[in-house]
């Protein structure tokens, strides 16, 4: 969801929260794969990406899921959010 180059937490593009995340805007429901989300992890439109998504930068939750399987990344950030 974030850049790589992130100053605070580095994004490791992971793009678990751009599944875990509902966005209103996108007409994305919980644990739904953004329809711009890349096979590499990365947003296929970052410089036009909603304001939700600007907003959300990686932080110490990026770090700890790090060694989880991609399901189970998607399914602690929905836990830690209340989704
Ligand atoms: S628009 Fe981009 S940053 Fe936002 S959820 Fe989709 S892929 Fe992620
Ligand atoms: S969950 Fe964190 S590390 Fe994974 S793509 Fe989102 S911001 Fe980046």
């Amino acid at each position: 969801m974030c850049t790589k180059n992130n100053e605070r937490t580095e994004c490791f593009a992971c793009g678990a929260c751009c599944v875990a995340f509902s966005i209103s805007t996108l007409g994305k429901e919980s644990g739904e794969a953004c329809n711009y989300l890349s096979e590499d992890g990365l947003c296929g439109i970052y410089s036009k990406r909603p304001d939700v998504c600007r907003e959300f930068v990686p932080d110490e939750i990026c770090v700890l899921i790090q060694g989880l399987s991609f399901e189970e990344k998607v399914e602690v950030i929905k836990k830690i959010y209340g989704m």
